[in-house]
């Protein structure tokens, strides 16, 4: 790479270095591209290097969550527990990256800040925040969907003088929260793992809880000696099970729990008898596991009940119990698992404050006020989520064909995309796991490793038939979002009242519109595989 003189020039330029961009650099080094990958972190790992909080853990079995394109990986590579925590998958990625002599076409530190298509030169060149610029056909965002922290607009945040942290940003080394009084704002995924584990150590724990959380109770486990080589000598019939699953996890996990619900009898009709004994045999499991919760919104506000009577009987006061009960619609968030969270509100150094019955009012110099008074902290933790799908691109000043501007595209008319792939106006830029893609709902390795091979096929397809360019056809492309959209119109996912990630309703301002596709992995395997197989239908090749 150069600065302000001669453009370093490869066949593909990729962005990001987590799991997306290291299989995309390997996979399309290997196909004979020259391939450069920009990355703005020190070094690998993406997500899972900068959500170090203590307690982050992926929450789909690392034997499935991790690639499956290397029986060599695969094989190496050791597991402790059966869902692995965070320091673990960050040296599992390091590891990947030195077997497959990944950092040599990586540049660290190096954040993309622009990047723009010449249609005369049918090229894409990018700049970089130092100034540099690079220059390639292809450019394929592997930036993450959930990489861009989002900070609440609370009055007063910057007056804190304690320590302010972001779980998405997460110091490296140890953040001693011992003798502490610390505050944690948001209960979703990242505050469920995080809580637990700061109340053990904490002197004392206030939890800002706004929305209560739906989880449902997990036993992670180390495994047992020889328990793991049994599974990799399983590996050829894992994976394929995996591969038919609409989660891309045949295994045990949240999403498919959920899936399994959806065969259990409706709750509507249940009698009374049998839905308190759902709850008293089968605790939390037994007040969702119901099959009309997804479709029928007074089903999952009769779910909501039960719920509240599930975790009443674990958590001793009765009113914090109805403080952790939800409101909004069960599974219009995605799915969370959990150890012990329920328990941690049993402990005599954690406090619940329902903000919505006691709503935060500004952070103050030493700590948080409420209307109800003031919670005095010496570190607030953030656990406020990210802006998904979009944030990262639109980090980035992308300027298509005829200089049109992705970020304006995606605010004015909303995250549209063809497959999740690609984007009309926007020529050769590949988007992995883009919205309108399974990422959201499904094992994220899974579909992301589909969607590089994907991209990989075409690329080649491109060059031994002597194209130059791909583009999505603006009709095709809003013919996927309709049929994404089709496909979740008769859920709860769709209610006013969800607001998620799921449909940018957490980012003020943010356009409205489901950014998932829940038909299922192996379905949008075939439809890609289609489109392909016709000469990429859907496309212009020119
Ligand atoms: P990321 O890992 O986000 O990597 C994107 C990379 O792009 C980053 O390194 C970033 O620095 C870089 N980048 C972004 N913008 C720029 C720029 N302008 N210039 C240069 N570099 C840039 N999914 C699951 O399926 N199962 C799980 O259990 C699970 N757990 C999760 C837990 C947490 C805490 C979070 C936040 C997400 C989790 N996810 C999970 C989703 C997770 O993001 C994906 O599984 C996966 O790690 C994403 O990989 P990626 O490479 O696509 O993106
Ligand atoms: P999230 O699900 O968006 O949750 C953010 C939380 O912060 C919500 O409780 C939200 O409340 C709250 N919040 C936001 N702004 C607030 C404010 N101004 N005041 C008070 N509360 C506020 O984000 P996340 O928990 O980081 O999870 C994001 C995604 O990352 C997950 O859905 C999942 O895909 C992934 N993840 C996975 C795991 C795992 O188990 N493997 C762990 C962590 C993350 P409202 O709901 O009311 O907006």
């Amino acid at each position: 790479m150069t600065i302000d003189g001669d453009i370093a020039r490869f066949d593909v330029i990729v962005v990001g270095a987590g799991f997306s961009g290291l299989y995309a650099l390997h996979h399309l080094r290997e196909l004979g591209l020259r391939v450069r990958v920009l990355e703005k972190a020190h070094t690998v790992g993406g997500t899972w290097l900068v959500n170090r909080y203590p307690g982050a853990r992926c929450d789909i079995e690392s034997i499935e969550y991790s690639y499956s394109f290397s029986e060599e990986i695969q094989q190496e590579w050791v597991w402790t527990e059966t869902m692995s925590a965070q320091p673990e998958i960050e040296a599992y990625l390091n590891f990947v990256a030195d077997r497959l002599d990944l950092r040599r076409d990586i540049d660290f530190e190096t954040t993309v800040v622009a990047m723009s298509y010449s249609d005369e030169a049918a090229e894409w060149t990018v700049r970089t925040e130092d100034g540099a610029t690079v220059a390639a056909p292809f450019v394929v965002a592997a930036t993450g969907i959930l990489s861009v922290p989002l900070e609440p607009s609370i009055p007063g945040m910057d007056r804190f003088t304690g320590t302010s942290l972001h779980t998405g940003r997460w110091p490296d080394g140890v953040v001693d929260l011992s003798g502490k009084r610390v505050g944690v704002v948001g209960t979703g995924s990242t505050g469920v793992q995080l809580i637990p584990v700061v109340a053990r150590e904490a002197e004392h724990l206030t939890v800002f809880q706004r929305s209560p959380a739906y989880t449902l109770p997990w036993r992670v486990r180390t495994f047992e000696p020889g328990e793991l080589d049994e599974l990799k000598a399983s590996y050829p019939q894992i994976r394929a099970a995996q591969r038919e699953h609409p989660v891309g996890a045949a295994r045990l996990s949240a999403f498919s729990v959920l899936l399994e619900m959806l065969a259990k009898p409706p709750l509507k009709t249940a009698s009374a008898e049998e839905r308190t004994k759902a709850v008293e045999t089968d605790g939390i499991m037994g007040a969702l596991n119901w099959g009309d919760l997804f479709f029928d919104i007074e089903a999952n506000q009769m779910a909501a009940e039960l719920y509240g009577q599930a975790v009443a009987r674990i958590v001793d006061d009765p009113a914090t119990a109805r403080a952790l009960t939800p409101s909004h619609p069960f599974a219009c968030k995605r799915p969370i698992i959990d150890q012990g969270y329920y328990e941690t509100f049993n402990r005599d150094n954690v406090t619940l404050v329902d903000l919505r019955a006691d709503p935060i009012e500004s952070v103050c110099p030493n700590g948080i006020q409420t209307a109800a008074g003031l919670h005095e902290l010496d570190v607030i933790i953030y656990a406020t989520g990210f802006d998904a799908m979009t944030g990262a691109l639109n980090s980035i000043d992308v300027r298509g064909r005829g200089g049109a501007s992705l970020r304006e595209f995606w605010t004015e008319e909303g995250p549209l995309s063809y497959l999740g792939l690609a984007v009309a106006g926007f020529p050769n830029l590949f988007t992995i796991q883009g919205p309108g893609s399974p990422s959201a709902a499904a094992n994220f390795v899974a579909a992301m490793e589909q969607n590089v091979e994907w991209i990989g096929a075409c690329v080649s397809y491109l060059r031994e038939h002597g194209f130059r360019t791909i583009e999505a056809l603006p009709e095709a492309q809003q013919e996927w979002v309709d049929q994404a959209t089709a496909l979740v119109a008769a859920t709860v996912l769709v209610h006013p009242s969800c607001s998620s990630w799921y449909n940018g309703g957490n980012v003020p301002g943010k356009k409205r519109m489901y950014m998932g596709y829940t038909a299922g992995i192996p379905e949008y395997r075939r439809r890609c595989d289609e489109i392909a197989d016709a000469g990429y239908a859907g496309f212009k090749l020119a």
